[in-house]
């Protein structure tokens, strides 16, 4: 905040909010004025921010938050200029614009970005702990893909299980809709899921993930209905080894750009560079994208405690894709692949 010119924080971004106070509703606004946070919501959360918040006073609020909010900032400011910082990423303007009005002449506004994100980026042992679980429930999901991956069945039914299989391991729920993705569909790196049926001889990619205790896993293997032709065969363990490449180079101290290079490298060896469309991974925690980015130009340095996905993948248009995505923890001496599926190609 300091950094930032800001004594004071206005935060509107409801993972940040459960980050910093424990409340999990998703209604409201958090203040963090001198060293006090104050969590203002409605009253439907009356019970659930008593239960749940603990290091901030609770306004339960009749008007809007941002009214409420900004009327209180206006009666603190009084004594003294407030310089208030806000999450511009986040506060809509109508929103602003209420708190402005209310909030009255005292406070200097200071838009910040990434504040409470750039902290949330290092877990703490506590939160690697629920990390590493909900990373075990998704890989024991796609562990039994040859229970429900099978020629004849919709790609929303395969999605259907999935999602079934991951709450009946204790998951409140999948930390982003699942992709089921066959045949020239799978060249789609964010298929949504379609009525399309699975045939012989292609190919399948599931990626899915675990929200539990509000933490979100997220992995990614390919399937091929049948005994995968040389040609796919080759292809995947170029996709495998530009994981191992990732891998490799991934430690506390180098850049999240040398990163991907490592990947785009072992692609390119293979002529299949072209192919390879996306960032070669993301941080992860409360949300299922979070930083630090694993991408081409990204010069930010990995830190110990960082968790990020290292899923490189290709895509042929009319023919298919293949990606492979875990989920891989840095700690000060190595790294921690918490994602415990076989990462082979699994022929069905
Ligand atoms: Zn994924
Ligand atoms: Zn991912």
């Amino acid at each position: 905040m300091a950094a930032a010119g800001a004594d004071s924080l206005v935060l509107t971004h409801l993972p940040n909010i459960f980050y910093l106070s424990g409340f999990t509703g998703s209604n409201a606004i958090l203040l963090i004025l001198g060293d006090v946070m104050h969590l203002f919501t409605d009253g439907r959360y009356t019970i659930q921010a008593h239960e749940e918040v603990r290091q901030a006073q609770v306004h339960i609020v009749r008007t809007s938050l941002a009214e409420a909010c900004g009327g209180f900032c206006r009666s603190r400011s009084r004594r003294k200029r407030v310089r208030l910082g806000f999450e511009s990423a986040s506060l809509k303007v109508a929103e602003w614009t209420r708190l402005k009005k209310a909030a009255g002449p005292g406070i200097q506004w200071i838009a910040t970005t990434d504040l409470i994100e750039t902290i949330r980026e290092v877990k703490s042992a506590e939160e690697l702990d629920i990390m590493r679980q909900a990373a075990r429930i998704a890989s024991e999901v796609v562990a039994e893909a040859s229970e429900f991956v099978r020629p004849g069945v919709a790609e929303l039914e395969v999605a259907a299980e999935i999602e079934y299989r991951l709450r009946r391991k204790g998951a409140s729920g999948a930390s982003f809709e699942t992709i089921v993705a066959s045949g020239p569909r799978s060249a789609l790196p964010h298929a949504h899921p379609t009525e399309k049926l699975l045939q012989k001889n292609e190919l399948v990619v599931l990626d899915l993930g675990a929200i539990l205790r509000h933490y979100c896993s997220d992995l990614t293997r390919t399937v091929y209905l049948g005994r995968a032709p040389a040609r796919i065969r080759q292809w995947y363990e170029a996709v495998e080894q530009a994981q191992e490449a990732a891998h490799d180079a991934l430690r506390a101290g180098v850049t999240a750009g040398s990163i991907d290079r490592a990947a785009r490298r072992l692609l390119h060896k293979h002529g299949l560079g072209s192919y390879f469309v996306h960032g070669t991974g993301h941080g992860l925690g409360i949300e299922i994208h979070e930083g630090p980015r694993v991408g081409r130009a990204q010069k930010r340095r990995i830190r110990a405690g960082n968790v990020v996905t290292l899923e490189p993948g290709i895509y042929v248009e009319g023919v298919g894709g293949i990606r492979i995505e875990d989920e891989v923890a840095v700690h000060a001496g190595g790294t921690e692949v918490l994602t415990t599926a076989p990462r082979g190609l699994l022929e069905l």
